[in-house]
């Protein structure tokens, strides 16, 4: 997706909020996630961040996150304090330090309605919206998240489109690329261009679960071997793709900042669903979110790669052969 320049009324994410509010505030919500990993040198922003004080066992993300603020003179940021990142807490302590405002949004671990429906309540006050205007942009956004279903269902089901164009179009959905209008008429293209595609032939399928990799390649690389993702689990979350009328229930079922029980009930459906032979996780270095790994390897009923990245790159030697060994040895289960 293109890097959107920064504007007055841009306003930085630092994990997926209720974006249906800020654009009911006539704001441009942009995903710092996403603009640090398009950007032309993700490895530069890491060394600017390192180089201003953050230390090299600080998450990747972080770092980058820090430095798109920076350079794109990012006047405001939505800190997601609670059911993401707590490095997020120190991560904005710094940026308001710097100037920048800091306008905190928590998810309750234990899914408390009342509880979202205050932070919800807080992030409309802070940016003045009114909820028939909130109401107004969660029908516009409801419609492409609706055809991010499609997309989905023609990764999985018809097996016409990649597993990162799949991950591409639903990790852009956490912000709809800062312009909703502009991103659906690209994703309405490639959904006519994909409905005319013949079948793609990976035999192993595969989900990837986690948080998105800072190896876009993986994808291709994957693909190159025989097997092909068809569930993007984080990125299909971003999505929001329950259909929920209510907007809070549509935050409450969103697996991702609440406790892990909820993603092993998602992941596992897709299994069954999707008919998928085996899953990749992926934890990001220094990450706390790597001790999930535990329960999903107990939990899921296929075999799982657990993959660690750190830096933005290509993948290492190390990390393409245990890839490459995966797939080899769910095409031996699968043919056997
Ligand atoms: S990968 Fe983990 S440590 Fe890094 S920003 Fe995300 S949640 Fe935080």
């Amino acid at each position: 997706m293109p890097v959107p320049s920064s504007t007055p009324d841009a306003v930085g994410l630092t994990s997926t909020v209720p974006v249906e509010i800020l654009y009911a505030a006539g704001l441009k919500p942009v995903d710092l996630n996403n603009i640090f990993i398009s950007s032309e040198a993700p490895e530069k922003l890491l060394t600017q961040a390192e180089r201003e004080g953050f230390a090299h066992h600080v998450c990747a993300w972080i770092k980058g996150l820090y430095s798109v603020v920076m350079n794109q003179g990012i006047k405001t940021v939505v800190a997601v304090t609670g059911g993401d990142c707590s490095n997020t807490v120190a991560l904005a302590e710094v940026l308001s330090h710097k100037g920048v405002r800091i306008i905190p949004f928590a998810y309750p671990l234990n899914k408390d309605r009342g509880f979202l429906q205050d932070q919800m309540e807080a992030l409309r006050r802070g940016v003045s919206a009114t909820w028939p205007d909130i109401e107004r942009e969660k029908g516009r956004l409801d419609r492409i998240r609706d055809k991010l279903v499609d997309l989905d269902r023609l990764t999985y089901e018809q097996n016409v489109v990649s597993g990162f164009d799949n991950h591409l179009f639903l990790v852009s959905s956490s912000d709809f690329g800062s312009d909703p209008d502009a991103y659906e008429k690209k994703l309405d293209l490639f959904l006519s261009g994909a409905r005319q595609r013949s079948t793609l032939s990976e035999e192993i399928r595969l989900g990837y679960v986690g948080v998105p990799p800072i190896f876009p390649g993986l994808y291709d690389y994957i693909e190159g071997l025989g097997g092909r993702v068809v569930f993007n689990e984080v990125q299909r979350q971003f999505s929001m793709p329950y259909h929920d009328v209510d907007i809070v229930e549509q935050y409450l079922h969103y697996t991702y900042p609440y406790e892990v029980k909820g993603r092993v009930a998602d992941i596992r459906q897709a299994i069954a669903e999707r008919g998928l032979d085996g899953v990749i996780h992926y934890t990001q270095t220094f990450c706390h979110r790597q001790i999930y790994d535990i329960i999903l390897r107990e939990e899921l009923s296929v075999p799982v790669l657990t993959l660690e990245g750190d830096r933005p790159g290509r993948i290492d030697g190390r990390t393409a052969i245990r890839i490459e060994t995966f797939v080899e040895m769910l095409r031996d289960r699968v043919l056997r």
